[in-house]
């Protein structure tokens, strides 16, 4: 099948015989499309098969002409449009100049040789940065990109600092946050009462042997602050969990090479290219089958590992002198924003590190460690921030200046400017007075930065989410954007998508129209305008909120509303049997005055009650934590047609113009009573756990059937499960539908802002 890719390569690819290089590589693997000199690099169109097309994208960078340099390397794949042969075009004209902030880059080859040099005058220098990497989003205060704009101003650079800086023959010529030993910011390490223990090289070898001796060192960053820690320590592990109350969330972790990395995960081609590229992101990997010499504590049952590479000088010379795989967290106590301050970080993380690696380079903006899985051979952002933000996701059409402010976790905002949509740098959870003030932060940043006097302001329909309380106080009229419309609109966005498609919007909780929770939808999306054709029958969820860290409530909800109150007498089942006596009367006395127990059509919480019935988890650390350990004991032997049966049934709603009226509802009960008769027979978890993953694919594509669109996006933070994304579009495939999936923008809330611009735009039209 023929794909096109679309390729945006930013940085020094102009004037170095990067078009020639392209053309020839095309050319030579057969490909069809286009490459031009576009404002801030060079933009790409090639069609092809599959591999070939991953073939030529692991060349371009491998193979690149000596002299250029990739900033950053965006890949979307599209629908094809039927190129003929391989054209440089003329340039790029004409459209406004869009004033362009460029991510942080990850240390060049050159850089590092330099660090690493023992006679270089940067040997082991922690801040050596060239015009081809280094901090930028992290540092900048105000356009345009200027060092007395950057939070190196305080720094005069030296005569040979300031040579290579004037002299266009070098590579470190205008490099805004270029410095050295004798002139740039330097290393201290500090301990708990903010005393320097020691300066420069001494700091980081001290630092280093102190994570050796199972200590918890904070390292200030470029971003933030990570929190460091020896992997294989089981002790040095867990101290960390317990001081950073983090639960069971799984820890990133720090490999100092990618051979180290291989030792431990299966890495693919393309994961290995992410791994190592300008936007080094966590890449999620499968662990190696057998022993391992990473902590149990670091992602427990797991099969995955969130892995980065050093992507800074600092953190290079501190893998390279630990020798060993580190946790390497966000310096934050759970659910608060990244510390970036060191005094802050001081006082903040008391308790939580022994030692605080620092340095006197102020960080003007937090930006987090960025989060990436490979699903299907392509690249899906899952937490978009380092590397990434704030670059701009392309719109089809040129929009009004919006301001969208997301939704209420995992939360990014958004400006649109022109054709671009300006995404922030993941957020968080709008839960505690520092995500807020990051939050109000990141709002008046992007608008400064990019000189915008929204006309509108797009915010969720919730009307007690912090974000949209927010926009109603702004003063420019304010658009409310249904949750999962936005989740679909993302959706189409990254793949370029006019309407009308179907949007499979599946996540744990959206504010519906009608004021109950949603989570389970089946949306015709066209513009700003949308029906709602299908969604899950719908469960209570006794205590509410509460449920969402019980999935054994959930369960306990979904099979009261199959059986009433004698659900609480099913203690041959695990959700049931989790409660005490008493527990179990207080519930069901909720279940049936309807007090404490919103509805909900949510598919997460489904995800949630069959891993409670499975008896993977009744009680969960953080949210989503059941679904993934459904999606975790997945045999993926089991056959793609092994179903249960689930009933599409007509709503019983008498006909309505309504737009949040579906005509369907997806019955799960024949479905629930058929895993629980499996769970009674004694079938493995992994067996029913893959038959119910296929049943939900074989529902979409039922949906799909009788909706008769081709298109179908699959959107919301279901859709980060890798196999329910690969099974459903599979399925949609094999019976002739056509399935998109996210590739830049997270299917999570943090491609909210995204959609909700996109509607905005689409309503003024
Ligand atoms: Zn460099
Ligand atoms: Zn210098
Ligand atoms: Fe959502």
């Amino acid at each position: 099948m023929t794909e096109r890719a679309r390729l945006v390569v930013r940085g020094a690819v102009q004037g170095v015989g990067f078009r020639p290089f392209v053309y020839r590589l095309a050319s030579e693997l057969g490909l069809s499309g286009w490459v031009r000199n576009a404002s801030h690099g060079v933009h790409i169109e090639v069609e092809g098969d599959r591999s070939t097309l991953e073939a030529f994208l692991l060349r371009l960078e491998r193979d690149k002409p000596p002299r250029a340099a990739i900033h950053s390397l965006e890949v979307s794949y599209l629908d094809p449009v039927g190129y003929r042969g391989f054209t440089i075009e003329a340039s790029e004209s004409g459209g406004a100049p869009t004033a362009l902030v460029l991510p942080d880059i990850a240390t060049c080859r050159d850089c590092l040789r330099e660090v690493f040099d023992p006679t270089n005058r940067r040997a082991r220098y922690p801040f050596t940065n060239c015009t081809n990497c280094g901090p930028r989003y992290s540092i900048i205060e105000a356009l345009p990109y200027d060092r007395p704009n950057t939070s190196m101003k305080a720094f005069t650079m030296c005569p040979d600092c300031q040579r290579e800086y004037t002299d266009p023959s070098d590579r470190r010529f205008h490099a805004q946050p270029n410095a050295c030993p004798a002139c740039g910011p330097w290393l201290e390490l500090w301990d708990v009462s903010g005393r320097v223990v020691a300066r420069h090289d001494e700091a980081l070898r001290r630092a280093v042997q102190a994570v050796d001796a199972g200590r918890i060192v904070a390292v200030k960053g470029i971003g933030g602050f990570l929190l460091f820690a020896d992997a294989a320590r089981e002790d040095a592990v867990a101290r960390l969990r317990a001081r950073k109350r983090r639960g069971e969330k799984p820890f990133a972790l720090m490999y100092p090479s990618l051979e180290a990395v291989e030792a431990d995960c299966r890495v693919s081609a393309l994961e290995a290219r992410l791994l190592a590229s300008p936007e080094s992101p966590i890449v999620l990997l499968r662990r190696r089958a057998g022993r391992s010499r990473i902590a149990e504590a670091v992602a427990p049952r797991n099969p995955y590992l969130g892995v980065m590479l050093p992507y800074s000088p600092l953190h290079h010379l501190l893998a390279n002198d630990l020798r060993r795989p580190v946790v390497a967290t966000s310096g934050n106590l759970s659910d608060e924003p990244i510390c970036t301050d060191e005094h802050d970080a001081l006082e903040r993380l008391r308790g939580v590190a022994d030692l605080w690696l620092v340095h006197n380079r102020p960080i003007v903006r937090h930006v987090d460690d960025s989060i990436v899985r490979v699903v299907r051979g392509r690249e899906l952002v899952l937490r978009r921030a380092r590397g990434y933000a704030p670059l701009p996701v392309p719109l089809r059409q040129p929009a009004p200046s919006v301001l969208a402010v997301g939704a209420h976790l995992k939360n990014t905002v958004a400006v649109a400017v022109d054709r671009h949509v300006f995404v922030s740098q993941h957020i968080g959870d709008l839960e505690t007075a520092q995500a807020a003030d990051a939050f109000r932060r990141v709002v008046a940043t992007l608008r400064d930065l990019y000189r915008v006097a929204p006309e509108r302001v797009a915010a969720d329909l919730h009307p007690d989410y912090l974000s949209t309380q927010y926009a109603q106080a702004l003063g420019p009229p304010v658009v409310t954007v249904q949750h999962h419309v936005a989740h679909v609109l993302a959706g189409m966005a990254d793949n370029d998508l006019d309407g009308p498609v179907l949007g499979v919007a599946w996540d744990g909780t959206g504010y519906g129209t009608d004021g109950t929770v949603w989570g389970g939808e089946f949306l015709v999306v066209d513009g700003a305008s949308w029906h709602r054709v299908a969604t899950f029958r719908s469960f209570p969820l006794p205590g509410g909120d509460r449920a969402i860290r019980e999935p054994r409530r959930t369960a306990l909800g979904l099979l009261y509303a199959m059986w009433g109150a004698r659900a609480a007498e099913r203690l041959d089942l695990a959700p049931v049997a989790a409660f005490t006596e008493r527990e179990r009367a207080v519930l069901v006395q909720m279940l049936d005055r309807r007090i404490n127990a919103p509805v909900t059509t949510s598919a997460g919480r489904l995800f949630d009650a069959v891993a409670a019935i499975l008896g993977l988890r009744q009680r969960t650390s953080f949210e989503g934590q059941a679904a993934m350990a459904l999606e975790f004991v997945v045999d993926e032997r089991e056959p793609p047609d092994s179903r249960y049966p689930c009933r599409l049934a007509a709503a019983p709603e008498p006909a309505s113009d309504r737009a949040d009226r579906p005509a369907w509802i997806v019955d799960w009960q024949p479905l629930i009573e058929a895993i629980i008769e499996d769970v009674q027979r004694g079938r493995p978890a992994g067996v029913v756990a893959a038959r119910f993953h296929q049943t939900l694919a074989a529902v979409i594509v039922e949906v799909a059937r009788r909706t008769g669109l081709t298109p179908v996006v699959l959107t919301g933070g279901c859709f980060q499960n890798r196999s329910l994304t690969e099974r459903t579009i599979d399925a949609l495939l094999e019976a002739g539908f056509r399935p998109y999936w996210h590739q830049r923008v997270p299917p999570n809330d943090g491609g909210i802002a995204v959609g909700q611009v996109v509607f905005a735009a689409a309503q003024r039209g």
